[in-house]
Parts: structure tokens; C-alpha cells; sequence
């Protein structure tokens, strides 16, 4: 078996976010939490592990962190709850998971697994999926888990309006995000997954990108895989996880340029702000983003770095 490098990169939401309105004890924590998921995502592939288990095991960690918008740091929904989306993939047969509008789960993402791995089905919602997890042994945290002073702050600001709002929002001190990962290990297989609780005060059972193959989440071991965070809205519309995945594929762009393209020139042009993550299957890896900042990290037996700011 050919061997080959590994690399895995994470993110934690892309937005508005700038350095003269971040406190250095923030900061720390933001960077403290990326690398302790780098770390630990990381130490799967070192392990000879596989792609899919490591960016699981980095986006737990993000959604069992308070600071992100996923799992446990989950946003209010417009009814004061926390309906979290997330999705995981494969790049050897395709294989993916998702689930949207799941209440009460620490850990979304693993849920999506469970969908991938233990249902003829891609994608469940809301009560079917909970459902689901209780036949698959899943247990169901209380809504004082996910409650954050923070969030429900932001939530009451525009709790009862019909305004619905990016965890990046436009207010120059907000931010966070949606949390997500890509991989290569070394048999060479590509997995990407993606978690978040969404946009706060979001209504009519919204879903964004992150649970839809494609939009938010892909991987395809003959191309990358990729995994976004921004407006929801956009990122579907412009398919963009897979638009990057195609432009390498049909056009022979390399890593980057397809980045580049995608998240500069076709998700702009449509209105839409955001980033996303990917890595190829020679274990190149690009953060890339169009606004503020993106909290991310990488590391490749080559090096590696935790970073927020553009
Ligand atoms: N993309 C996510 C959504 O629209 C939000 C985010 O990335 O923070 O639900």
C-alpha cells in the first residue's frame, strides 16, 4: 500500500472577526481549544487511524466547547432553543451522513456518522432523527447544557423581530461559528464533517449549508474534501463544497486556485461572506475566506498553525 502524508485542518466559524475587539484572555481560549481539536484529530491519523474518525474527533471537541456555534455552544433558535445540523463524508465510495434540526444531542456529528454508517438513508431531521439516536443509544442532554449567557444575549437582542442573524453578525465584536473539518490519512482517504447550531433567532425549521452534501460539506478521494462556514443561504445556492471538489476534477485547477475561485470570485458575486476549509489528496491543505477572519487551524507532518485573523 502506497503511503501517504496526513493532514488535517479545522475551523471554527468565519466572520467578522478583528483583533482590536478580541481580549488577549479570549483570544488564548479561542487558540487553546483549536489546537487542543488539531491535536487531538491529529493524533488519530499519527495513529494510522482514518479520515472520517479524525475529523470526528476534532469536531467533538469543538462542539463540546462552549466558544463555537455547534453543539454545547449551540445559538437560540427564534424559540429559545438549539436546533443543531451537522454532516460527515467520505472520499473512497461517498459515503455520507447528516442530520438537521436535531435538539438535545451534545454531539451532532456523530449522529451524521451514525446515519452514515447504520441507515440505508443520507439525511435525517428534527423528531425522526432523535428518534433515530434513541434507537442508536444516543443520550440526550437537557436544555441548561447548551444554555450560554453569550448566546442568549444575542438572541434576545433580536428574539421577537423577524430579523435572523450569522453568528458572524455584522457588529464588529461578534463572531464564531460554525466548526468543522477536513482530512487525509494515510491510505490516502479524504473525509470531511461539519457542525453548527445555525443562525440565532432562525425560524420555520431554517437549515443551512452546513448538513447538505455538497453545500457545506464534501469529500472525494480524487479531488478534496472540503468543509464551509458562512451564510448558510449562499453556500447552497452556490453548492459551493462541491463547486471547489468539481473545478478540480473537470478543470484541473489546483487546490488553491479552486479555492480561490469559489470563495473569492462565484460565492461573492452571489452576496455571500464566508469561508471554508479543504485538503487534497496530496495532503495540501487551504484556509481561505472572504471576510475578517476565520478561526482555523492546520497541521501536516510538515508544520502546522492555529490562526484567526486574515
Ligand atoms: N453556515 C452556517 C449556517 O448557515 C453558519 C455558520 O457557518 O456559522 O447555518
Amino acid at each position: 500500500m502506497q503511503a501517504h502524508k496526513i493532514a488535517l485542518a479545522i475551523h471554527g466559524g468565519a466572520g467578522t472577526i478583528l483583533k482590536s475587539s478580541m481580549t488577549a484572555d479570549k483570544e488564548k481560549a479561542y487558540q487553546s481549544a483549536l489546537k487542543i481539536a488539531l491535536e487531538q484529530g491529529y493524533q488519530v491519523l499519527e495513529n494510522g487511524g482514518s479520515a472520517l474518525d479524525a475529523v470526528e474527533v476534532a469536531v467533538c471537541f469543538l462542539e463540546d466547547s462552549p466558544l463555537f456555534n455547534a453543539g454545547k455552544g449551540s445559538v437560540f433558535s427564534a424559540e429559545g432553543r438549539h436546533e443543531m445540523d451537522a454532516s460527515i463524508m467520505e472520499g473512497q465510495k461517498l459515503m455520507a451522513g447528516a442530520v438537521c434540526s436535531v435538539e438535545g444531542l451534545a454531539n451532532p456529528v456523530r449522529l451524521a456518522r451514525r446515519v452514515m454508517e447504520q441507515s440505508d438513508h443520507v439525511m435525517l431531521a428534527n423528531k425522526g432523527a432523535e428518534q433515530f439516536a434513541r434507537e442508536q443509544g444516543f443520550e440526550f442532554e437537557k436544555a441548561a447544557y447548551f444554555h450560554d449567557e453569550y448566546r442568549f444575549q444575542q438572541w434576545q437582542a433580536l428574539r421577537g423581530s423577524d430579523k435572523f442573524q450569522l453568528d458572524h453578525s455584522s457588529k464588529k465584536d461578534e463572531k464564531f461559528g460554525t466548526v468543522g473539518a477536513v482530512a487525509l490519512d494515510s491510505t490516502g482517504c479524504l473525509a470531511a464533517a461539519t457542525s453548527t447550531g445555525g443562525m440565532t433567532n432562525k425560524k420555520y425549521g431554517r437549515i443551512g449549508d452546513s448538513p447538505i452534501i455538497g453545500a457545506g460539506t464534501y469529500a472525494n478521494n480524487t479531488t478534496a474534501a472540503i468543509s464551509c462556514t458562512g451564510s448558510g443561504e449562499f453556500f447552497i445556492r452556490g453548492v459551493v463544497a462541491y463547486d471547489v471538489s468539481c473545478l478540480i476534477e473537470y478543470k484541473g485547477l489546483s487546490l488553491k486556485d479552486a479555492c480561490r475561485e469559489v470563495v473569492h470570485q462565484r460565492l461573492q458575486k452571489i452576496g455571500g461572506d464566508g469561508g471554508l476549509i479543504a485538503v487534497d489528496t496530496q495532503g495540501n491543505i487551504v484556509l481561505d475566506f472572504n471576510t475578517e477572519g476565520m478561526y482555523r487551524g492546520w497541521k501536516t507532518p510538515q508544520g502546522h498553525g492555529i490562526e484567526i485573523y486574515k
